[in-house]
């Protein structure tokens, strides 16, 4: 009989990457994955660590689900709860005290033991880091996928920055074998998909011998992805400043499929405080990085990733951040109040920034960032170009894509569209999303 199982995802695009797989793995044993949660025979939740709250935010929903469970019970049935991910990992033993009417509770590395311990014995807890046996074990799509596919080909970091709770929560950096993401990929776009996004917590330090037996970095295996025939487009994320070598800057110049969009998080442009974080760069080295990107692809599209108050910064400092974000010009970016993180070194530091402050800095500093993403947009508004159709808009006869810059594009066009790659006319651009008019053909999705 098919039971109904629904996956409550947190956090990351790494996150939306594992539930895929998770969904995967548990279909053998009759699990049919349904957005909704009612009436659902399990019910994962697969967690973020990152910022505050995640875990209490996570208690309170397995509260929730208690009772759903109780009243499932009450009318005869079952709901079984697991609990995935980076909360997780860091809380296993307190998930299965505070909560022990959870049936499993697996870390990001460990996964793809959950449906032998949901055929086990109860409150099973698997927490340890064997990636390269998660990757081995993990099924591979058997149902079609949207246009636009992830593929993890990294996980984890040893880069340990002082604010960061990832190279405790995902465990010292793996690289998947060139040979099986190549695979991967030719099976994704075989079911359909025409680009795929390249995953990793540090994408761009993913290395591994080629096929041809020759040591490869991450411009190598995107060359070679580009390669497959019927892949279109080719993204990464998320990657470190550290990590961008020649051959990566190159390929953006020389790889076609590559797209004029990239994901480089700096969380602040004061010296100081990148010596704080252990960021292991300055702000000139980003600032240079950024010179070099933009003498391969000039048309390249930044964003990043800014925190704000971590402990010691002051306005001087915060003024820093700000000129880097002028210097540079972002078309997105994603900024963040500091938030300590139990066990990381930054969240011991004496002087924390009060959150008033934290609030001030963040308003004006977001307020910079949407003027640089609205100036983006508009400046987008009478050009042309390919729009990755990805979902309805909100009414008939309405789509919602993707343009190579990562921009959401709405155009009008027929039922049949999901997943066309179709040219488009920028007609308006707004702070969030562009207009377009579609002309020229579209080119169809593949079979
Ligand atoms: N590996 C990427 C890098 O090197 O920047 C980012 C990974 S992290 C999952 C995503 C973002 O969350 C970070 O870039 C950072 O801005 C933010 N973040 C991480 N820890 C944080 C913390 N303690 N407080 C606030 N923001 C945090
Ligand atoms: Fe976290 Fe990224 Fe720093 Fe690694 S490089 S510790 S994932 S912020």
């Amino acid at each position: 009989m098919t039971k109904k199982l629904h996956i409550k995802t947190y956090g990351c695009q790494m996150n939306v990457y594992d539930s895929a797989r998770l969904a995967e793995l548990l279909a053998p044993q009759g699990y049919a994955l349904s957005d909704d949660a009612e009436g659902a025979d399990l019910v994962v939740l697969n967690t973020c660590h990152i910022r505050e709250k995640a875990a209490e935010k996570v208690y309170s929903e397995l509260g929730r689900l208690r009772q759903r469970q109780d009243e499932r019970a009450a009318a005869g049935g079952e709901l079984r709860i697991a609990v995935a991910g980076c909360v997780a990992q860091a809380e296993g033993p307190e998930i299965m005290r505070r909560a022990p009417f959870v049936a499993a509770v697996v870390g990001p590395q460990s996964y793809h033991r959950l449906p032998a311990m949901l055929a086990g014995a109860p409150g099973a807890v698997a927490t340890e880091f064997p990636a390269a046996e998660k990757f081995a074990a993990l099924a591979r799509q058997p149902t079609r996928p949207a246009a636009s596919a992830f593929l993890t080909v990294q996980e984890g970091c040893d880069k340990f920055c002082t604010f960061c709770v990832v190279p405790y929560t995902r465990g010292s950096e793996f690289s998947r074998p060139a040979a099986d993401l190549l695979a991967e990929a030719e099976r994704l776009v075989a079911i359909g998909a025409r680009e795929v996004t390249l995953l990793g917590q540090n994408v761009n330090a993913w290395h591994g011998a080629g096929p041809d037996g020759a040591p490869w970095t991450l411009g190598r295996l995107i060359r070679a992805l580009a390669a497959l025939p019927g892949l279109e487009r080719l993204r990464y994320m998320t990657s470190h400043p550290l990590e961008m070598d020649d051959d990566l800057i190159a390929a953006h110049a020389e790889v076609p499929q590559l797209m004029p969009f990239l994901h480089l998080p700096v969380q602040s442009g004061s010296d100081r405080i990148l010596r704080a974080m252990n960021r292991r760069h300055d702000a000139d080295a980003y600032r240079r990085i950024i010179d070099r990107l933009r003498a391969a692809q000039p048309d390249l599209a930044l964003s990043s990733d800014f925190i704000v108050g971590f402990p010691g910064e002051t306005d001087a400092d915060h003024k820093a951040t700000l000129a880097l974000i002028r210097d540079v010009g972002f078309a997105q970016a994603f900024s963040f109040k500091y938030s300590p993180r139990p066990g990381t070194p930054a969240a011991t530091i004496e002087q924390q920034v009060p959150d008033h402050v934290m609030t001030a800095r963040l308003a004006e500093l977001q307020a910079l960032v949407m003027r640089q993403q609205l100036a983006f947009n508009r400046a987008c508004v009478g050009r042309t170009m390919d729009v990755l159709i990805d979902r309805p808009g909100k009414r008939p006869g309405q789509w919602i894509g993707k343009s190579p810059y990562m921009q959401s594009v709405v155009v009008d066009g027929p039922a049949d569209w999901q997943g066309h790659l179709v040219e488009t006319f920028i007609v308006d651009g707004y702070q969030n999303s562009l207009n377009g008019r579609v002309h020229g053909a579209a080119s169809a999705a593949a079979a």
